[in-house]
């Protein structure tokens, strides 16, 4: 029996960016104590009152089919929101509630590539991106950023790619590398994609966790909001990555025919994660407060860390929930420092290279334990990085 080409397509070439974090799993199942700064998952679960919100729901019967792009109130809370965050109005109509940030960028990639067309991908770049666009059929085009120049996008570069794509995935704060993208390089992004006719998709789930500066969005900039996408979620705002609630943001046209994209793949959100995420937005704002907070507090605990250390260099990151160590100095690649740090010291991190080329020489560290076990890893990772 023949499998399809797509499917067989789907793995990375370049190796496995989840192998440490599943053989850090491999390891706890086997009852050995991991510190596990691999994944971006909370180290808190959903609080309560959204939790509560789910089962009331539940329990007062909504458990049959859901509406399959969102609720109406959802739709409108989320509006809300993300006009305020995005910077320019957003409506109901162009909004659909898919499972989880993840979904919305599978279904941004599917609406508008055909077959084999390319989408710029910045590397490093969210560990996900280049199999979400096999899967949606079209070919990665991956333009680097470097870490000299503060892993802001590279514009020559970009306008140099752009005649081969047809889109391109915008991921600004970003996951690995912590940057935000400056007004100025926005601005260039977005005349490049005014200038090539591309359709940009903005990755926004961290829009929420800004540590200096201030989150702008492409899609507020003049001539935009037709051509871009914003992909949202609750999963890191409001600590609800299990409860998969996400929304794209699109113009009219493309959501003229989600109807049909949803039908044919998740049939909607639950209807009682669709209420719970209500509650989320309406009443969460303690709840985004502390995860700020709690992840501010981890950022700076590792820029004091990893101050003045020669083998281990931190450039301090600007928003989101990880930090990305240049390891170049100890003469380790990426994997191999990783591999390393798991064997000796039972820390998981995702190497560098997991995220693109442009990640080699880095790995990536995500701030989901306690502050005190935070702060010994950190230490076991500098006497690590020390003797080799
Ligand atoms: N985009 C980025 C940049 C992410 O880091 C993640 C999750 N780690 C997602 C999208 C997907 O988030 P979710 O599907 O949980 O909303």
């Amino acid at each position: 029996m023949k499998i399809s080409t797509r499917f067989q397509n789907l793995p990375n070439r370049e190796g496995d960016p989840w192998k440490i974090y599943l053989r850090a799993k491999e390891l706890e199942a086997a009852g050995e104590p991991v510190i596990n700064l691999s994944v971006g998952d909370h180290d808190a679960p959903t609080p309560q009152f959204i939790l509560d919100e789910a089962a009331r729901s539940a329990r007062m019967g909504n458990t049959g089919y859901a509406a399959l792009t969102g609720t109406g109130a959802l739709r409108a809370a989320i509006a809300e929101r993300a006009t305020v965050s995005t910077g320019a109005p957003v409506s109901t109509d162009e909004i659909a509630v898919v499972p989880g940030g993840q979904f919305a960028l599978f279904t941004a990639l599917s609406a508008v590539l055909n077959p084999g067309d390319g989408a710029l991908l910045i590397e490093p770049y969210y560990a996900t991106y280049p199999i979400t666009v096999r899967a949606a059929l079209g070919a990665p085009v991956l333009v680097p950023s470097l870490p000299d120049r503060g892993f802001q996008p590279d514009l020559e570069a970009l306008d140099a790619a752009a005649p081969s794509a047809t889109a391109l995935v915008l991921n600004s704060p970003n996951n690995p590398t912590g940057a935000i993208y400056s007004r100025d390089t926005l601005e260039g992004i977005a005349e490049i994609a005014l200038r090539r006719d591309l359709w940009v998709i903005s990755d926004e789930v961290y829009d929420s966790q800004v540590w200096e500066g201030t989150h702008l969005s492409i899609r507020s900039l003049p001539g935009m909001a037709e051509r871009v996408m914003v992909v949202g979620s609750l999963s890191k705002s409001h600590r609800m990555t299990g409860s998969r609630l996400g929304w794209l943001i699109a113009p009219k046209p493309v959501m003229s025919l989600c109807w049909e994209f949803l039908v044919s793949t998740t049939y909607g959100v639950p209807g009682f994660l669709q209420d719970a995420a209500l509650r989320a937005l309406n009443q969460g704002a303690e709840t985004e407060r502390d995860v700020f907070d709690t992840y501010k507090r981890r950022r700076d605990l590792a820029v004091r860390a990893f101050e003045g250390t020669n083998r281990v260099k931190l450039a301090p990151p600007q928003g989101a929930m990880y930090v990305m160590l240049d390891i170049r100095q100890t003469g380790l690649s990426g994997d191999d420092f990783a591999e390393r740090l798991l064997d000796q010291h039972r820390i998981a991190v995702m190497p560098g290279e997991g995220f693109g080329s442009a990640g080699a020489g880095h790995v990536r560290v995500a701030l989901t334990v306690e502050d005190t076990a935070l702060s010994s890893a950190f230490e076991s990772i500098r006497a690590f990085a020390d003797v080799i």
